[in-house]
């Protein structure tokens, strides 16, 4: 897979080292990841709101309500900044000043557009059920056209976009290596608890390993 293209306004200025631009490493942190800020300014106000997302090759699918005032904002190719972010843990230093996180992030700009095509929107919503949920798409009931009338779907190409990965011990200063003060990192996981059943559901049915083993 080729590299990104580092633009003006992806070159990760600040600990330029942690910047990665591979594709392997974008895709490798959207794919675990669960949620995106979107972020556009409307009037000049900036809004970013969370939500749930999935990714085909080189792009990031977005879904809601047709209702949705940012999907509505959105779906011309209006300006987006797309963020997710993974934390790995936190780094306790020695000085208040170096503290810091592990963590893996990917930010993606560019312009959104709708996905129109009944068959595409399909696949669309099937890549972001099953990124939340794996396997979902082929136990759950698919979704009906009136359904698929109330859902926009838009894609957004994973080309202009940059990672930044932190990893390791807190870099104090040297002078500060001795002091009494304990240091290192505590990781951090996002894990999956004991799956609840719906009170409603009918009865004899199984958990299904998918669920029973979901991790991210
Ligand atoms: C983890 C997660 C996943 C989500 N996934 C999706 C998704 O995939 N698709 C989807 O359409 N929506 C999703 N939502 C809901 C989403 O965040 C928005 O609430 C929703 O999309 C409505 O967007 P809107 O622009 O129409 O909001 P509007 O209702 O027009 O927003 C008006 C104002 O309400 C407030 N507001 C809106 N949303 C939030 C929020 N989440 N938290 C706090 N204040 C808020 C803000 O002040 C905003 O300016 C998700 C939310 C969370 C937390």
């Amino acid at each position: 897979m080729s590299d990104l293209v580092v633009t003006e306004r992806t070159k990760v200025r600040r600990r330029a080292a942690r910047g990665r631009y591979d594709r392997d490493t974008v895709y490798a942190i959207l794919d675990e990841g669960l949620v995106a800020h979107v972020g556009f300014a409307v009037d000049g106000q900036p809004f970013v709101i969370p939500v749930v997302y999935g990714r085909a090759g080189d792009r990031l699918l977005l879904h809601g309500s047709v209702a949705s005032r940012m999907l509505r904002t959105l779906r011309d190719g209006f300006p987006v900044c797309v963020t997710v972010t993974i934390v790995d843990g936190i780094v306790l230093a020695r000085s208040v000043f170096h503290h810091s996180m592990n963590y893996r992030s990917v930010v993606v700009l560019g312009r959104a557009v709708e996905i129109s095509d009944m068959d595409a929107k399909v696949e669309a919503l099937r890549a972001i059920v099953d990124h939340v949920a794996p396997e979902r798409w082929g136990v759950a009931r698919t979704p009906t056209a009136e359904e698929l009338r109330a859902t926009t779907v838009l894609e957004l190409p994973v080309s202009e976009a940059s990672a930044k990965v932190r990893t390791g011990p807190p870099l104090d200063d040297e002078g500060d290596l001795q002091r009494p003060c304990w240091a290192g990192e505590i990781p951090l996981r996002l894990t999956a608890l004991t799956p609840i059943a719906d009170p409603a559901l009918a009865p004899g049915i199984a958990l299904p390993a998918s669920v029973a083993s979901y991790r991210r």
